[in-house]
């Protein structure tokens, strides 16, 4: 193996920059050559892959979002697709890959080890959504701008006693909103993976106010409904002043946290490794502070589990 590729590919995530120099420095500094590839599968396929050498991956780190860009591209789903990726791979004489993203592109990873050239996956989303992972790229970046965002809404909800329904992202998975509902102080959290009966909230948010509890935040995970519905039903329940507030794709912006920048680089110089080790069609993660791999197959069986102990830990901390 001489030469290797690199493409970021579905939702964006802070500290992707992060791991593609991460994987450039390892992959220079083991005698490899690197050559980024733009905009995903759909710049793979279009032949959008150029040389990328140390100087390219310098003053990138502590920049969100990713340099490679990112797009979906559902063809890379049909063998079609995939043999044209596969002509410009030999094309450009590159050996093996390293593609960064989530569930969809570690499917488009695993098609590529079939076809004979190894490809490492790194969980680079937002929503950390990803099995056998602890942590993917990005989520703690995620989270912060979440809490900050959560933070001002505390001081505004307490000068006009209002309750805020905040609505976080994480597609269907609730991590999001238990990391940020905890260190945001929540009085309540929504999740998927939790049920909540609404008239029980509106009498917690009634009792809170009646004990002079002045700024009520409930957070609430995307993937349960949005907040203006959440804002509806519990108006029927009684007027706590309630406005509902949608963070949206800010979330999915800014710096990496010191984190995610750490994060991205034990990952991106992990996969180079696996790779240098003849291994492909593996996911890279982190458990229990450890960097660690499994096979792609094997997270497409499995369910992410969010840190449920979150939820009791608030429900405990917000009375
Ligand atoms: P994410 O990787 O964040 O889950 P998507 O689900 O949009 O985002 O997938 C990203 C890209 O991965 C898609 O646009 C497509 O190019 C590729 N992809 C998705 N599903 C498959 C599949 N079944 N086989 C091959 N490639 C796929």
């Amino acid at each position: 193996m001489k030469r290797i590729g690199i493409l970021t590919s579905g939702g964006d995530a802070p500290g992707m920059n992060a791991a593609i120099r991460a994987v450039t420095r390892r992959a220079i500094d083991k005698g490899l050559e690197v050559f980024g590839i733009n905009y995903g599968y759909a710049g793979l396929v279009a032949g959008d892959i150029f040389p990328l050498n140390s100087e390219d991956v310098s003053d990138r780190i502590q920049r969100g979002g990713t340099f490679l860009y990112s797009a979906r591209y559902p063809e890379f789903a049909n063998v079609e697709g995939q043999l044209k990726g596969i002509e410009q791979l030999k094309k450009f004489g590159i050996d093996a890959l390293v593609v960064i993203g989530g569930d969809g592109s570690y499917h488009g990873a695993l098609r590529l080890t079939e076809h004979g050239y190894n490809t490492i996956g790194l969980p680079g989303t937002i929503d950390n959504d990803i099995p056998f992972t602890d942590f993917t790229i990005g989520f703690d970046t995620a989270v912060s701008t979440a809490v900050d965002a959560i933070d001002k809404l505390h001081d505004t909800a307490s000068s006009h006693e209002r309750t805020f329904v905040v609505e976080v992202m994480g597609r269907g998975a609730g991590d999001v909103a238990l990391w940020a509902g905890v260190a945001g102080g929540a009085q309540k959290i929504i999740v998927p993976e939790r049920d909540f009966d609404i008239k029980e909230i509106a009498q917690e948010v009634k009792e809170g106010r009646e004990q002079g509890n002045k700024n009520m935040i409930i957070v609430l995970a995307e993937g349960v409904m949005h907040a203006e519905d959440f804002k509806k039903e519990l108006d029927k329940y009684g007027d706590f002043d309630t406005r509902a507030t949608v963070l949206g794709h800010v979330q999915r912006g800014g710096s990496p946290t010191v984190k995610d920048r750490v994060l991205a680089s034990k990952m991106g110089a992990h996969a180079v490794d696996l790779l240098l080790d003849g291994k492909g069609g593996l996911a890279v993660g982190i458990e229990n502070n450890k960097i660690t791999s499994h096979d792609i197959l094997d997270l497409f069986d499995s369910k992410h589990k969010p840190d449920l102990s979150l939820y009791d830990l608030n429900e405990s901390l917000s009375r």
